[in-house]
This record gives structure tokens, sequence and C-alpha cells, in this order.
């Protein structure tokens, strides 16, 4: 205990002497969210970075989302604690996969999730998070889409949409949300009666289906804060479960799957967030060509999100 409060007071004293911040996504380990200035979703962390006065920004989550940050804070030091974190579900779309299904829809605009490499976002029309992934399918020119990664938050842009959507690659997927089955919400409800169900659009279309409210993980956090309901089933990265019980510690929450684990989001540690402080690397380095062509489709994201 001694020895993590040290820690603790380490990492602040580095955090001072470099003018630097940490910024947590919400399925980080409840330890590091507990010294990030800011625990948030990828999108809104890369926003934070664009505000900072900050030197230095320890980016605490996987690799396309240290590479966001980097994209919009050309001039900020952009450092993740260890390389090895990275997004199984954005290395299913590397450019080569893209540009095939490119050249089969010359026609199509291109909408990827955040959740993808810098190089693949290079190549896009727009950027979509899973807040707004409907809202900025709907605002393309083109009455065919071309969708990445995740064909489960493809199943989601589809609503409220008339364009034919067509996921790239065909079955991509974030293993950690794709397991979670239609079974575990059947059994987490009968366990819960009066809970309602929150699931992420990342989850399959079964699961989406039946949830009471489909959110990203800080859409969860607000609607538990604003709704009335008490108890809340959690169908998302478990992680997220340390900063609703912080957020709303009037509410009762229970995951849908405890097995919703994503081990790429746990690797940043009190260790390496010191280390990574310590030696200001690993830094985050693309070319400057990728950085301005990828930069384009983010912007314009922002710009029809509100
Ligand atoms: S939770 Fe899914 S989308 Fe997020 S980093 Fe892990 S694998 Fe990628």
């Amino acid at each position: 205990m001694k020895e993590r409060m040290e820690q603790v007071e380490q990492i602040g004293r580095l955090k001072r002497e470099k003018n630097a911040i940490v910024l947590a996504h919400n399925y980080e380990r409840a330890e590091v969210q507990d010294i990030a200035e800011f625990v948030g979703d990828s999108l809104e962390l890369a926003r934070i970075a664009m505000d900072t006065d900050a030197d230095i920004i320890i980016f605490c989550g996987v690799n396309f989302m240290a590479e966001t940050a980097a994209i919009l804070n050309p001039d900020k030091k952009v450092v993740i604690p260890d390389v090895c974190a990275i997004c199984p579900m954005a290395q299913q779309l590397p450019q080569d996969v893209l540009r095939a299904a490119m050249r089969e829809h010359p026609d199509a605009d291109v909408v990827l999730y955040v959740n993808t490499l810098a190089e693949s976002k290079a190549l896009a029309d727009c950027i979509c998070t899973s807040a707004n992934a409907p809202e900025i399918v709907r605002a393309m020119d083109t009455p065919t889409v071309l969708f990445g990664p995740d064909r489960n938050l493809a199943y989601y842009a589809q609503k409220g949409t008339s364009k034919m959507i067509v996921p790239v690659p065909e079955h991509g997927n974030c293993p950690s949300h794709h397991q979670i089955t239609l079974e575990d919400l059947l059994k987490a409800k009968d366990a819960h009666p009066r809970a309602k169900i929150m699931a992420h659009p990342e989850c399959i279309p079964e699961v989406q289906d039946r949830a009471d409210y489909l959110a990203s993980t800080s859409g969860m956090v607000k609607i538990s804060k604003e709704v009335e309901d008490e108890e809340f089933l959690i169908g998302t990265e478990i992680g997220l479960l340390h900063r609703l019980e912080k957020e709303a510690p009037d509410k009762r929450f229970y995951p849908l799957s405890t097995t919703a684990v994503c081990p790429q989001m746990k690797m940043c540690t009190l260790e390496n967030i010191e280390a990574a402080l310590e030696h200001e690397k690993p830094e985050v380095v693309l070319s400057p060509e990728i950085m301005d062509a990828a930069r384009k489709p983010i912007e314009r994201m922002l710009a029809l999100s509100h």
C-alpha cells in the first residue's frame, strides 16, 4: 500500500515538473483512471488533448486513440505507456483491405469508426464514433457507404437511413463486445429483473435489440446520472463500471458479462506510466503525410457532429 502511495506521489511530481497530463480511457484499470486528469471515451480525450496547455500527454488507451490525439495535436508530445496496447479491431482494417473495398465500390463514400489505424483513416471521407455513427452516415453524399471496421456498429449506423451500408471487412468486430451473447443478457436480467439494460453499439445485434438504452461509454455515464432508474446492466467492457460507480454512487451497476474484458486496455499500469513520464517515451510518431491526410476526415466529423 505504501509502495502504491509513493508511486502515485512520484507520478504527481513528474507531471508537475514536466507540465504533463495523463488521459485515461473509460476501460483502463481503476488505479490508472484514479491518477488521470481526465477519463473519457476516445473522442472526448482527443478533444481534451486539443484544449490542454500541457507539453506532454501521457495517453492511457490503445494505439489508435493515442494516434488520434497525436494527429489532432501535432505540436504536442503524445506518449503511450505500452506500445503493445494494440486494438485488435483496428488491426482488422489495414490500408490494403480498405483499398480493395474502395476499388470494388468506387462511388461509395468511406466512413470509418475512430477505432481504426491512422493509415486507414487517411483514406476515409469521414470518421465517426459510437455516439454519432448514424448521424455521420446520413450526412454522406453517396447512396452507398463503405463502413468499417465494426460490423456491429454498422448495424447500429444503418438505423434511420435508407443508404446501403457495406461493412469492410465483412465480419469486423471488437472481441470484448462481440462475445457478449443474448444468453448472457437473459441470465443477467433473470438475476437483476429491475435493472435496465445499457448496451454499447459494438455489441451483437441481438443484444442491441434488447437494450433499454443503446449508448457510447460516455453516453452511458450521462444516462445513468439523468434517468430515474436505479439499477443497470452494463453491456460493455467492464472497466467502465469503475467510472459509473464513482460518478453515480447512488445507483447500482452490474456487468452483462464478467468476461467482457479487453486485455489491451489493461496494459497501462502505474509502473509504465511512471516510466513514460520519466523518459518521455515511447512517443507516438506518424509520418507528416499520414497525419495531414488522417486529420481531414476527423475534422469533418467534428464539424458534422455537435
Ligand atoms: S475494447 Fe474493443 S475496440 Fe476497444 S480497444 Fe479493446 S478490442 Fe479495441
